[in-house]
């Protein structure tokens, strides 16, 4: 076994899982124009290696294979679907060290959460393995005499997938799973900034049994994807998109999909507030924040954009969290000690930076951090963060900071903090503590998101469904929801019996 080194990481299994092709009709092919991209690593911006930049050329021969491979998978038994998605999933456990490292070369998290999230996307692919065989219908009782009337489910046909960088390998399986056992076949596009996880994840489902065509992937940097996607908008034979990735785009998909009327699913943006009422165990409160603003150094759809602490415990909570969010470990994903890794890219560090400075020209006081860090290892490490009297004008109040940044904000009664809460276009997950019965059950049902964590920062799960509503988009994964979103339902009646 030879070892391949990727910047500072090490790949026990490089010549199955470091893949610089797209994978199309069962072949690896370099893009039809011959152009490549470079994959960066966010700690220092070196270049890890290059994948193929494909153009419409390349979307189109994805399509074509993924419908010309429809009708073999589509009749595959669910069963022998099952059991291959599951060999999928064994064989990302297996190599999971490795997919770990990866992801942390390509994104940047810290090695524990890398290979985490590995652990993560396996049980999406382990509970569609199961859901395959759990695919039923409707047998309904016929209103007149003579007839037979069934409701059957059927897979839509092409899927095709696009993803964000966040969670290389999560996002991608937890569309691409519910798509194969659901009997769709698949063409991907993972997000330009991390494309090496989720073409380790098709090699690996090559190397599961996969036929050919039945799962695509092309890759494409930020400047030539509209070229792949508008092909597979502009396509019939494409039924569905499931995106994962910001609102804006989210609306165009929308709107460019009008004409061919494809099922979609979008899972877009958040900005979730955090609550703590006076009434709340303030060190679950501390701990659940934690967990769910710092995970993936808060660059997370579902962690907390707005903290609201009601006033008579603000010192208490405040002073405490500070002490946890300064203790933080900030670093390569390499160093051991790390517990937040370097942001993304420039993009993502300006943001930031201008979300912090403008909430402090606005009042607000840095408890802790407030600038960039160890700018020696390079410019995309930002000092963890706690702000304090944020004006509720504050930029980061509409528009999600993704970075671990903590604004707080006063609140006096239920009403104003759900009033505040309330106040976004946004609606995919909330959290708040408390440890009232009436007051959990009132709050749970007037906040206006798709999740709510009730004394818990940690609420993702492969058996829960997970989407938004208002500007957080629709559609769920996970659960037997999430399968059905690759579905469609078909009414049988037979007559003359
Ligand atoms: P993004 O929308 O810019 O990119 C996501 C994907 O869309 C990438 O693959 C990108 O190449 C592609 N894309 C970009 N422009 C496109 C276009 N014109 N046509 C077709 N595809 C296009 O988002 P991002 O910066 O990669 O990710 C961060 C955003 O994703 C945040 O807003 C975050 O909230 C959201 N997100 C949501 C969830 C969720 O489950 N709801 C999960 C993770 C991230």
């Amino acid at each position: 076994m030879t070892a391949t080194a990727l910047n500072d990481l090490t790949l026990q299994q490089p010549a199955l899982l470091l893949r610089h092709l797209n994978h199309i009709a069962g072949q690896w092919v370099p893009a039809a124009s011959g152009a490549r991209m470079d994959v960066l690593n966010p700690a220092d911006q070196t270049v890890i290696t290059q994948v193929p930049d494909s153009d419409a050329a390349d979307a189109r021969a994805a399509a074509d294979a993924a419908q010309a491979a429809f009708a073999g998978w589509r009749a595959t038994p669910a069963r022998t679907r099952g059991q291959i998605v599951r060999r999928w999933h064994d064989l990302i456990l297996q190599h999971q060290a490795d997919l770990g490292r990866l992801i942390s070369t390509e994104q940047g998290k810290p090695l524990a959460e890398g290979q985490g999230e590995v652990a993560y996307a396996a049980s999406y692919v382990d509970w569609f393995a199961s859901e395959a065989s759990r695919i039923t219908g409707d047998v309904i009782e016929p209103a007149v005499a003579g007839r037979r009337m069934l409701a059957v489910k059927e897979p839509v046909g092409v899927v095709a997938v696009i993803t964000p960088w966040n969670f290389p390998a999560a996002m991608i399986a937890r569309k691409i799973a519910p798509a194969l056992a659901a009997g769709c076949t698949v063409v991907a596009k993972p997000a330009e900034d991390t494309p090496l996880t989720s073409l380790a994840l098709v090699a690996l489902a090559e190397a599961a049994g996969l036929p050919a065509g039945v799962l695509n992937i092309v890759c494409a940097s930020r400047a030539r994807t509209p070229a792949v996607v508008d092909v597979w908008l502009d396509d019939a034979r494409v039924r569905k998109i499931s995106f994962t990735g910001s609102t804006p785009v989210g609306q165009h998909l929308a709107r460019r999909s009008a004409d061919t009327l494809k099922k979609l699913s979008l899972e877009l943006g958040g900005n979730a507030p955090f609550i703590v009422f006076d009434d709340a165990d303030l060190d679950a409160a501390v701990t659940g924040l934690m967990a769910s603003k710092f995970r993936n150094g808060g660059q997370t759809c579902v962690c907390p954009n707005r903290v609201y602490v009601q006033r008579g415990v603000m010192a208490a909570f405040a002073q405490r969290l500070s002490a946890r969010v300064a203790a933080l470990q900030v670093g390569p994903a390499t160093e051991a000690a790390s517990q937040i890794g370097p942001m993304i890219n420039d993009r993502a560090v300006d943001k930031i930076l201008r979300h912090i400075d403008d909430a402090v020209s606005r009042g607000a006081t840095v408890l802790t951090g407030g600038q960039r860090l160890r700018t020696e290892l390079g410019p995309h490490y930002i000092a963890p963060t706690v702000l304090a009297d944020v004006s509720p004008q504050a930029v980061l109040c509409g528009e999600e900071t993704f970075g671990p940044v903590v604004p707080l904000f006063a609140f006096d009664t239920e009403a104003e903090a759900l009033a505040l809460a309330n106040d976004t276009p946004f609606g995919l997950a909330a959290y708040f503590y408390s440890q009232n019965p009436a007051r959990i059950h009132r709050v749970s049902s007037a906040l206006e998101t798709g999740i709510v964590g009730i004394n818990e920062g940690a609420v993702a799960s492969e058996a829960a469904p997970f989407g938004g509503v208002k500007a957080s988009g629709y559609g769920r994964e996970g659960s037997i929801h999430g399968l059905d979103d690759y579905l469609h339902i078909k009414y049988l009646c037979q007559g003359g019996l």
